[in-house]
């Protein structure tokens, strides 16, 4: 059972007039899927609930229709009909005894209305901050709409409380809610009694939450969610000056709530971001309040959980992404499964599903956001529906979560892999610089794969087609993997372009394995994702000179989704990398690349001594293929199904779509054969009249 030196972590802990069973506090995460998928996101709420949490909380709910961020999908509590929805939400929540959070947002400047049309407010008359640069300015709120948006809030108060909901948090950072934007003198520069001092920017917030006290609070806790810091420099709401607020106004809310000023900066990926990487922000701000204080850092440490709790830093530990890879995580802690704790890795895979207006997945929890769509739970499985072996080949993401999920049906299971080491991709690539919490993928899988007796790894067996029919397995898993390409197709190049036969070319593939280019390395990134930024890093290290060229605008431009773009580019910029963005490369040879401007088609040239392409990858088939071809010779070999997942059936930049094809792999086996039918769940409009 649970560690007494963990006790602490399941203290109660009253927030107003409720009480949190224990320390672990889900606060607000996004997850692409918001109004259009209401049941998605209740049951993805209900099965953190089933996993411990004291407090759970909703994504971003926008209150109002004159204030909204389309195109990002997040909830909306504009009418009463909205009700229902989030009644399903907070049934699900209190499912197990947590207490359900609402954030509720308006998002003012930060919401161009696309959708509304109508026109957005701020503090002041300013052109709408989003990522997209929309076209759309926002007027100046008068006192009017001053009023008319404390009567909003009043009105999303009540709807939310008639809901179920125990916590109204107000939205104000990552500079998405309109409370942040009052209290920033950078965008506020009214000069009535709402701009000016720190208590004038204050106001509204003050009285949005005084107002949330009388309309709900006899039964409800009022929280507050605000940023750190800003991150404008000292023109923006700085740390201090949230130091001198939350002495200001120390008893206002029941608890307090930080996160970081941009939602770069407080999600930020393990690739830039250490754990706990804000709590020298955080540190101090709990001994200005009576209230009790919620902070964030992507905690997987049951350890560094404690210190923060005994140091006084934090009340609750806040988590959004460590929820997401592992939302049983607290009953684990609780349970002494410390070592059964599936740890987030940090690669913000899941903000991708936001970001994409797609649904969000998780590289470490494949049934995330599949809860309700599919009826996938991250800790249980069917049994299998007949005794029958299944042999997997190929350990990477996709080899690894199918064994690992196959052995919870209760398969016989057996996993080669040719390798003397497990982990395909993610043990080679967690190697890279900044890439190390990504053996997570592969220690988590191991680590559960041992306690199974049905599953059997062998190391050291490359098997042919011939090894795999003399197996006896009735089910092939065929996880083989992907190889980079060497001849720089991809995405601007659809055929293979000049290379001189005597220049050296290199691939990730070959620098993982070991093979140190010399002199100006020129690496054309036409796959946009991580790898073209990392292979710079290391061919930094390894003494060579490096231009990256890509025919994008920006540098691992994909990335933006992860929200790692920025810190990539200052990161290659700042050391030196000689960054060529909208050039594609057209021929190499004789120590020089000739480059082509994607818009102009001017080309220049570049001196090049070798040539690295992160380009696109040919999925490992070989195996598959062979299988197929002896397809008459299955029967007598006992094999009923050959099947290619993960890279080998078409290869992903992101290991999260290896670990989904494992898992659905091992899903779907020995299911009926769905026909037409579509794979999963989804919700339609109700058509009005
Ligand atoms: P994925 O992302 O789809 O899991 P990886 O490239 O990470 O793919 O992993 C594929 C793994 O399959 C590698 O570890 C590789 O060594 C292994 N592999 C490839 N071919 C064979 C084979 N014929 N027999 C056993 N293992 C193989
Ligand atoms: Fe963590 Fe990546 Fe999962 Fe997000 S997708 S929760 S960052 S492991």
């Amino acid at each position: 059972m649970r560690d007494k030196r963990y006790d602490i972590l399941f203290e109660p802990v009253k927030i107003g007039p409720l009480t949190a069973k224990n320390r672990f506090y889900q606060v607000p995460h996004c997850n692409g899927g918001g109004y259009r998928d209401p049941s998605a996101v209740a049951e993805m709420r209900r099965v953190k609930s089933e996993g411990g949490w004291g407090v759970i909380f909703t994504e971003q709910v926008e209150i109002h229709h004159t204030s909204e961020i389309t195109p990002f999908i997040e909830l909306r509590l504009w009418e009463d009909k909205d009700i229902p929805s989030f009644v399903k939400m907070a049934d699900a929540i209190h499912a197990h005894g947590a207490l359900a959070g609402v954030e509720l947002a308006y998002p003012g400047v930060n919401g161009p209305n696309l959708y509304s049309r109508e026109v957005p407010m701020a503090p002041v008359n300013m052109p709408i901050l989003t990522f997209t640069s929309d076209p759309v300015q926002a007027r100046a709120m008068d006192k009017e709409d001053i009023r008319n948006l404390r009567h909003w809030h009043k009105l999303a108060y009540r709807r939310a409380k008639a809901a179920g909901f125990d916590i109204m948090c107000l939205y104000g950072a990552h500079g998405f809610g309109v409370i942040q934007h009052f209290l920033s003198p950078r965008i506020n520069q009214r000069t009535d009694e709402y701009g000016g001092s720190l208590k004038n920017r204050a106001r509204l917030f003050a009285e949005l939450v005084a107002d949330a006290r009388d309309e709900v609070g006899d039964t409800c806790a009022i929280s507050v969610r605000l940023s750190l810091d800003e991150m404008a420099g000292i023109d923006g709401f700085t740390n201090d000056h949230l130091r001198e607020l939350v002495a200001m106004h120390a008893e206002l809310p029941d608890v307090w709530d930080f996160a970081h000023g941009t939602w770069e900066a407080c999600s930020g990926t393990s690739r830039f971001k250490e754990e706990a990487a804000q709590e020298d922000l955080i540190r101090g701000l709990k001994q200005l309040t009576p209230k009790p204080v919620v902070g964030v850092g992507r905690f997987t440490s049951a350890d560094l959980m404690v210190r923060q709790v005994k140091q006084g830093i934090i009340d609750f530990i806040g988590a959004a992404r460590p929820s997401i890879a592992d939302p049983f995580l607290p009953r684990k802690i609780d349970e002494g499964r410390i070592e059964d704790i599936r740890e987030c890795i940090g690669c913000n895979i899941c903000i991708t599903g936001d970001m994409t207006m797609g649904i969000s997945r998780c590289t470490q929890n494949s049934s995330f956001m599949e809860e309700w769509r599919k009826g996938w739970h991250p800790e249980r499985m069917r049994k299998k529906a007949a005794a029958k072996r299944v042999l997997v080949v190929g350990s990477g993401p996709a080899g690894l979560s199918a064994a690992h999920r196959l052995g919870l049906r209760g398969y016989e299971v057996a996993l080669a892999e040719a390798r003397t080491e497990v982990g395909g991709r993610v043990t080679l690539e967690s190697r890279l610089p900044g890439l190390s919490a990504w053996a997570r993928v592969r220690d988590y899988r191991m680590g559960q794969i041992q306690k199974m007796s049905n599953v059997e790894v062998y190391k050291d067996s490359a098997l042919t087609a011939e090894d795999v029919l003399g197996f006896g397995a009735a089910h092939v898993c065929v996880a083989t993997g992907a190889t980079w390409r060497r001849d720089g197709t991809a995405r601007f190049h659809l055929k293979p372009f000049a290379i001189a036969a005597d220049l050296p070319v290199f691939t990730p593939d070959d620098l993982m394995g070991g093979a140190k280019p010399a002199g100006q390395v020129l690496i054309f990134d036409d796959d946009h994702y991580y790898m073209g930024g990392v292979m710079a890093e290391l061919l930094l290290k390894l003494g060579c000179k490096v231009s990256l060229v890509t025919p994008s605008t920006k540098v691992s431009e994909w990335s933006t989704n992860t929200l790692e773009q920025g810190f990539i580019q200052k990161r290659l910029l700042e050391s030196g990398v000689d960054v060529r963005v909208t050039r594609a490369l057209m021929s190499a040879g004789n120590g020089a690349a000739t480059l082509s401007c994607t818009y102009t088609g001017r080309e220049e040239e570049i001196a090049c001594d070798a040539l690295l392409l992160v380009t696109a990858r040919n999925p490992v088939d070989g195996l598959v293929h062979a299988l197929n071809a002896q397809s008459a010779a299955w029967a007598d070999a006992g094999i009923e199904t050959v099947k290619a997942i993960g890279d080998a059936e078409a290869p992903s930049s992101a290991i999260a779509w290896s670990t989904y094809a494992g898992h659905r792999y091992a899903e779907d086996l020995d299911e009926p054969d769905p026909g037409d039918a579509m794979s999963f769940r989804r919700e339609i409009a109700e058509l009005q009249s």
